[in-house]
């Protein structure tokens, strides 16, 4: 069953976290949604969505918005309207370099994901979304991680270093996220620690959108 949780402190930016979103990658990301908790936010709200397993399409097909989940997270979009959101994906190691890859946009016309660190990779959410519903100041962001696979589900103790790093860290910047008061805060926050990525991302953003922010 799709997961939900309204983190409610009153007046304050709204964000929308949507795991889940294609395939199987709810089986991962439910693990760190569920990481998230009311003293996590200050102030404002936070909405966290968790799809079911469905069919994989990727979001840069435009034929994913006509299924039954990305009409669901179109819906949610408009009914929240959030300032802030993000989407927490789960890769396959062997999809690591085509995520990564600096022809990205030559091959299939979206500039590359950005690895912060411990393969943790960051990048903006589907063009059909973010000149669509969003406005331009507001933070749209992709979060990667390995996939956490059934076998590590016995997890936290069970699971084997790499991928708990990066499960660690992909937490930390959710709640990081959760925590940012807007866009400004945000990017200052992860400058002080991803200062080469943030730039990257901020280029990204610069050739691909024109004059839109880097997440
Ligand atoms: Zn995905």
């Amino acid at each position: 069953m799709s997961f939900f949780r309204l983190i409610d402190k009153g007046k304050g930016p709204t964000r929308l976290f949507v795991g889940g979103v294609h395939g199987k990658e709810g089986l991962s990301t439910i693990h760190a949604l569920k990481k998230i908790q009311s003293r996590d936010v200050q102030e404002g709200k936070l909405i966290i969505y968790n799809c079911d397993t469905s069919k994989y399409i990727s979001t840069l097909d435009k034929k994913y918005y006509q299924t039954p989940i990305g009409k669901e997270i179109v819906r949610l979009i408009r009914y929240y309207k959030p300032e802030v959101y993000v989407e927490p994906h789960c890769y396959h190691e062997e999809s690591y370099i085509s995520l990564t890859d600096l022809q990205r946009k030559e091959k299939i016309g979206v500039p590359p994901l950005i690895e912060l660190e411990k393969g943790v990779l960051i990048g903006s959410v589907s063009p059909f979304i973010r000149t669509s519903l969003f406005k331009r100041e507001d933070v749209c962001l992709t979060l990667e991680m390995p996939c956490i696979n059934n076998q590590d589900l016995s997890f936290d103790q069970e699971l084997n270093l790499k991928p708990k790093l990066a499960f660690d860290l992909y937490v930390d910047i959710l709640k990081k996220i959760a925590l940012a008061q807007d866009r400004k805060d945000l990017e200052n926050k992860m400058s002080e620690k991803y200062p080469l990525q943030v730039e990257r991302a901020r280029k990204y953003a610069r050739e691909f959108f024109g004059e839109y922010p880097p997440f």
